[in-house]
């Protein structure tokens, strides 16, 4: 791995920029990459996952990444030119300009939830600011990560991209590689290590993190509407998407309206579970085992467990699909309310009035996205002014994700910086201020030995 890195430092060295055709060319071959391999690439996820609908990955990763590219490459040249700032007066007729310069070898880390779009989404915006980079993909999805090995090391020079593949001993070497900008995406808690190790080489990070994301309906907003955009939400990919609509805030008197609609749209999304290919399984034995824990945990302390598919419960299902289960009579106490769920499990949590639910939110740390429900201009801006949070769609779920000209990132424990089109330009190059003076200028009269004029240049800035 240090070879490698070695190598790439070297070749970033020889070559520390890049014109547009020359970047333009690198996001052509992963387009490529992508398209010609789309097939392996969905086959490979679905074995991970023991069944991941392909639906799912074309719309979350392999799609989602052709976008990025068609975006980028549309505005790339764009995004590259020098930009013009203004000159004080006292300065003039000097002119100003930033110049985004590539950085050089760029750390990617990635996780398994989306194990293609995660390694690839900052790999394009960190090749379209002229960077070398390296990815470490999940180990947990093995099949994905050996295939992607496999197509980056066919596309890509391997000075310019390149996989390493392992475990979690690989991953801390990795993340203690002196890079020049280091992209994590995963769990807070890994985040934590990720930034410590990436501080003893003043290394910049980018921290994409997770956290418990709310929805909040309004008592206006039409029940139907806003329950299939939180259901589809929480079910696509069986909850395991970072923004995924972790719990939802119900105004107390449409609670029962909530559950019910709840059930009926998932029923109708999904007629049933086990057998059903548009439905995802859990990614691992493991974490299968940690949300049934959240739910044994709940139960224990007094939470209604509602199953949305009675009849499935207790059949040999031969597989890690889990049954969709809404939660209520929660309280903080349950872990289910601390932890980020990652699963099929919607916690309902009744308030009275707007501003409840806004405390409830902001008594919390800073979720990574925020879902509002309301046609109501005065109930959204309450909901926009007060509380932080990565992202917001309002009436809907997921999408702000996928808007290409938007940023995407957290904020405090939901993560630090953000990427995506030209605010990933932005985070994967260097502003580089330029100051360029001009021939006639009253420089000298700054110059020492200080005199009268320089007390006078002083009066004036006074
Ligand atoms: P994770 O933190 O367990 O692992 C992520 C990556 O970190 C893996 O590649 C792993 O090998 C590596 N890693 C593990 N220990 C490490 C260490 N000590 N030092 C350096 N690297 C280490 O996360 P996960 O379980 O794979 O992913 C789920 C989490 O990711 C959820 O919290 C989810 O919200 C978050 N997530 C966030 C986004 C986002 O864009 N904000 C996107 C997807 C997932």
């Amino acid at each position: 791995m240090k070879q490698k890195f070695a190598t790439m430092k070297a070749a970033a060295r020889a070559n520390p920029n890049s014109d547009h055709a020359t970047r333009d060319q690198h996001l052509s071959k992963m387009a490529d990459l992508i398209t010609e391999n789309s097939d392996a690439i969905i086959a490979a996820i679905c074995e991970d996952f023991g069944h991941r609908s392909p639906i799912e990955t074309q719309f979350g990763e392999t799609l989602n990444a052709l976008a990025d590219i068609k975006h980028t490459r549309k505005k790339l040249a764009q995004w590259m030119r020098p930009e013009k700032r203004s000159v004080g007066m006292h300065f003039l007729p000097a002119r100003n300009e930033v110049r985004y310069q590539p950085k050089g070898v760029v750390g990617v880390i990635s996780p398994w939830n989306y194990p293609f779009s995660m390694a690839i989404n900052p790999t394009i915006g960190a090749l379209a600011a002229g960077n070398r980079v390296m990815i470490k993909p999940s180990e947990l999805t093995p099949k994905l990560s050996a295939l992607l090995a496999i197509l980056i090391a066919q596309y890509f020079e391997a000075d310019h991209v390149t996989v390493i593949t392992g475990g979690v001993d690989v991953a801390q070497q990795f993340s203690a590689l002196p890079f020049d900008h280091l992209v994590f995406t995963g769990s807070t808690k890994v985040g934590q290590l990720v930034m410590q190790a990436a501080a003893n080489n003043l290394t910049p990070v980018t921290l994409e993190l997770g956290g418990k994301s709310p929805a909040i309906l309004d008592s206006e907003y039409p029940m139907k509407l806003a329950v299939e955009k939180i259901v589809s939400g929480k079910l696509f990919n069986a909850g395991q998407t970072c923004i995924s609509p972790d719990y939802a805030l119900v105004p107390a008197e449409r609670e029962a309206d909530f559950v019910a609609t709840v059930t009926a749209t998932a029923r109708r999304f999904y007629p049933s579970i086990f057998d059903n290919p548009d439905f995802t399984a859990i990614i691992s034995e493991a974490h299968f085992s940690r949300i049934n824990g959240l739910i044994e945990d709940a139960q224990a302390k007094g939470a209604t467990i509602t199953e949305i598919y009675p009849e499935e419960v207790g059949k040999p299902a031969n597989t890690r699909k889990m049954l969709p289960k809404i939660i209520t009579n929660t309280s903080d106490d349950m872990k289910v309310m601390q932890e980020e769920i990652f699963g099929p499990l919607l916690p309902v949590v009744p308030y009275n009035g707007v501003d409840e639910a806004i405390d409830y939110v902001m008594d919390r740390p800073h979720p990574l996205a925020f879902y509002g429900f309301s046609n109501n201009s005065t109930f959204v801006e309450k909901l926009l002014h007060k509380p932080l949070a990565g992202g917001v769609s309002i009436n809907d779920t997921l999408l702000h994700i996928v808007q290409n000209d938007l940023p995407f990132g957290g904020v405090g424990t939901s993560g630090i910086g953000c990427y995506h089109g030209f605010d990933g330009f932005k985070t994967f190059s260097h502003a580089k201020a330029v100051f360029h003076q001009s021939k006639i200028n009253a420089r000298s009269a700054m110059f020492p030995p200080y005199g009268k004029t320089m007390d006078r240049l002083l009066g004036m800035l006074r």
